[in-house]
């Protein structure tokens, strides 16, 4: 029986694993769950599973949490440190699916405690890649990736020789807006945004997707994860997300995992690795699908891809720079408060303006996180106009 604690469990990526988890409760105890404010959410999943812990991040709400939570086993805890002590807890395997650098510090104390680490919280890596990576061979950590794209090039990797891989491809969907012009995008509503051809997600990794911001975070994700270099990573758009990433050998063989566009499927790979398991996933009909299709990336429509590639080549503070603004810009657009057109233009200002300098511990990459928010907050008036 594994013991699991799963970080975010009201969100998109929580839900889906939770559905995995249910339907297996012979392989799986719950030892811990966390949600930032929906403590209705957060309750009932504890109920149905009996979670050991539940952790509400909003200290206001641990009220709340305790009456709905009253008359079972689970004990109750709120703030930044309980999701840390959520990470840990009791668990063996933990789902890091808090989004955004939010994440950061329940990641570090998973991987420091040297357990498995099932990865959706792709920011807590674009910001703390290098001192992650070293963090998880210090304490013999796994990091699981659960991004679609890194668990397809996992997957592919599986009984290779590292030194045979020639180039990582990641496809993209290309996401709402691969047919519209700039003009159309500058002007794209929150709905639109959110409205994903293939996936459903949170709405911050939908804006992402739309912006493409999702696929420049990726790509610094798996330089993370692979150990490669940029220029052997590249970005392909395949509308049909059937594909969901490829890895080039120097031989000149690619190995593809294919699958359909549900994240039941990446998250069951971590859960039962290095088993498999049954989902309830819709198979794969090729027939159905009948074509694939492929085409380059828009540097031009989509500037997102340029300044998170420039981000990764150019290291120190830049990845977290380039994720805090980015945080900041797709907050203010979702409240209306930023165009669509603007999410990229303020976060490449903010990155020409830091002055911030390669971070040496988590603490500094909070710091820099920090200085970052207040500084694109800063900026947001002037970009809205
Ligand atoms: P979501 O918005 O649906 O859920 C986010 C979860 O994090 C919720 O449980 C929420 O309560 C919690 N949370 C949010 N802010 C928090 C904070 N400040 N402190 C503590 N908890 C907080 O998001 P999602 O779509 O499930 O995505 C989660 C992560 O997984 C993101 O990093 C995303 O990029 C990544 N991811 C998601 C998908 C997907 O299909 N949804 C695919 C690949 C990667
Ligand atoms: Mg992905």
């Amino acid at each position: 029986m594994k013991r699991i604690a799963i970080l975010g469990a009201t969100g998109s990526i929580g839900k889906s694993t939770l559905d995995l988890v249910e339907a297996s409760p012979d392989d799986y105890r719950v030892t811990a769950l966390t949600a930032a404010t929906d403590v209705d959410g957060l309750a009932a999943a504890a109920r149905r599973t009996r979670a050991g812990l539940a952790v509400i991040a909003d200290e206001r709400r641990l009220d709340d949490l305790r009456s709905a939570l009253a008359g079972t086993s689970t004990r109750v805890a709120a703030g930044r440190a309980a999701l840390s002590e959520a990470a840990v807890a009791d668990a063996d395997w933990v789902m890091a699916a808090i989004v955004g650098c939010a994440g950061l510090e329940p990641v570090m104390a998973a991987v420091d405690a040297g357990l498995s680490v099932a990865l959706a919280n792709k920011e807590a890596l674009v910001t703390a890649g290098t001192l992650m990576t070293r963090a998880a061979e210090r304490s013999d950590a796994t990091i699981l990736p659960v991004d679609s794209e890194h668990n397809a090039i996992f997957q592919c990797l599986a009984g290779q020789n590292q030194d045979a891989v020639a180039r990582l491809v990641l496809t993209s969907s290309g996401g709402p807006f691969r047919t519209w012009t700039a003009e159309r995008m500058a002007g794209a509503s929150p709905e639109q945004a959110v409205a994903h051809p293939n996936w459903s997600m949170g709405a911050k990794i939908s804006v992402d997707s739309a912006t493409m911001m999702n696929k420049g975070l990726e790509l610094i994700e798996a330089h993370h994860l692979f150990a490669m270099p940029s220029a052997q990573i590249d970005i392909l758009v395949h509308p049909q997300s059937v594909i969901h990433s490829l890895v080039e050998f120097t031989d000149g063989s690619m190995l593809a995992q294919l699958g359909s566009p549900d994240m039941r499927i990446p998250i069951a790979h971590t859960l039962a690795w290095p088993q498999r398991m049954q989902t309830r996933a819709q198979r794969l009909d090729l027939a159905a699908v009948a074509q694939l299709s492929f085409e380059s990336p828009d540097p031009v429509r989509f500037p997102a891809l340029r300044l998170a590639r420039a981000a990764l080549e150019g290291g120190g503070a830049a990845p977290i720079v380039l994720n805090a603004a980015n945080e900041i810009a797709v907050a203010a657009f979702l409240d209306r408060r930023l165009p669509f057109g603007r999410i990229a233009a303020l976060v490449e200002d903010a990155l020409d303006r830091s002055t911030a300098t390669a971070p040496t511990s988590i603490g500094d990459v909070l710091e820099i996180d920090r200085t970052t928010r207040r500084a694109a907050d800063a900026l947001l008036p002037a970009m809205a106009a």
